[in-house]
């Protein structure tokens, strides 16, 4: 295949596998990849994946971490407790077409249904690759006319599927409407795109956009495998044109559940003069129980990485709650007693230090 074409991201996306058949020309596929693709081809939850993000995966081995995150498996069928189909609520807190609200000056608009790779532990599983394509200007009509009537909303993000999937002439008129409401005063896009498709990110894309600014990319790398030389280029492009850019982690089972891979992660993103911003307990969507690891394991790792790794390199651990009622940030426990102004921390050392309170401080 001529560089060049490999090099372009529409033929990326074009090439994007779709068909069990296709996948099992590439992979040795297991027989419960085989049934979970089959069933996820017939129904429900489609699977793509760019060739690119494709060739990260070790075609023997089905406990590649990078191969767990697409590769659909007969464990998608089954349902764990607590298992949702919209485990964040995001229907219920629908204020208008397209757009959810769940905390006072945020807001999230659906910008498109599409995305570069179809994530197996994905939030939006009912919906993505499902919903219709890319919205379009009397789609967001009722969205953008709610947020003008809003002036508390100040930050809007861009998701969906994946905005930065769309056409950059869809993409730059969605994300000039919502900059063309005045109280609107950061605009993040939510992208996978810089991990499974970077050679979207071209100086053209990144010009286009860059009148619009403040703009944030908010992305979601996995794994270190995935800080390859052509995302690790995107997200030098994203910093040099002025975009900030804040990587999710999802903690997910069999990929990134040991310390040593997170850190190396995190560490490699700073490099790239990218954020680790979250590492997010995997949200309970229907079908990912094989995916997610318990809340326990998440503690353990932050408590393996405080203090061990530069500051600016961990990330906040998040539970999303189920509902939809937001955000919570976790931490592991360092507070080992706390009485008449002192307060007895444990380092990250384990040794046990006394902090005294002022002496005029009301206790
Ligand atoms: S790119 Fe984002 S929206 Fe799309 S499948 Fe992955 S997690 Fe879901």
């Amino acid at each position: 295949m001529p560089r060049a074409e490999v090099a372009d991201w529409r033929w990326q996306l074009r090439h994007a596998v779709r068909s069990t058949d296709q996948l099992a020309s590439v992979l040795d596929l297991t027989p419960a990849e085989i049934a979970g693709a089959r069933a996820a081809e017939a129904a429900g939850f489609p699977f793509s994946i760019t060739p690119y993000y494709l060739s990260l995966c070790d075609a023997q081995n089905p406990d590649c971490p990078i191969r767990r995150q697409v590769v659909p498996t007969d464990s998608e069928m089954e349902t764990a407790p607590g298992d949702m189909r919209d485990p964040l609520g995001e229907e219920a807190h629908e204020v208008a077409p397209n757009l959810v609200r769940r905390y006072p000056d945020r807001a999230l608009l659906f910008t498109t249904d599409r995305c570069a790779v179809y994530c197996r532990f994905c939030t939006r599983s009912r919906i993505v690759g499902n919903g219709g394509g890319a919205r379009s200007a009397s789609d967001l009509a009722p969205a953008l006319a709610y947020l003008r009537a809003q002036p508390e909303v100040r930050d809007v993000i861009l998701s969906g599927g994946d905005p930065l999937a769309m056409a950059t002439e869809r993409l730059v008129s969605i994300v000039k409407a919502v900059r063309d409401v005045p109280s609107v005063e950061t605009i993040r896009l939510a992208t996978r795109v810089p991990v499974a498709l970077p050679q979207r990110i071209q100086p053209e894309l990144l010009a286009a956009l860059r009148p619009l600014h403040p703009l944030w990319v908010m992305t979601h790398f996995n794994h270190p495998n995935e800080l390859t030389s052509e995302a690790g280029r995107a997200l030098e492009l994203l910093a040099d044109h002025g975009f900030p850019v804040m990587n999710h982690t999802v903690l997910l089972r069999g990929v990134n559940d040991d310390a040593e891979t997170l850190a190396t992660l995190f560490r490699g993103l700073v490099r790239h003069r990218a954020r680790p911003y979250y590492l997010l307990q995997a949200d309970p969507v229907r079908g990912t129980g094989h995916l997610r690891t318990s809340v326990q394991t998440g503690l353990d790792l932050m408590d393996q990485l405080q203090g061990h790794v530069s500051g600016i390199a961990v990330p906040r651990y998040i539970i999303d709650t189920p509902g939809g009622l937001g955000k919570v940030a976790l931490a592991p426990e360092r507070v080992v007693s706390r009485h008449g102004g002192v307060t007895r921390v444990r380092t990250h050392r384990g040794i046990e230090v006394d902090y005294l309170d002022p002496p005029d401080s009301a206790e």
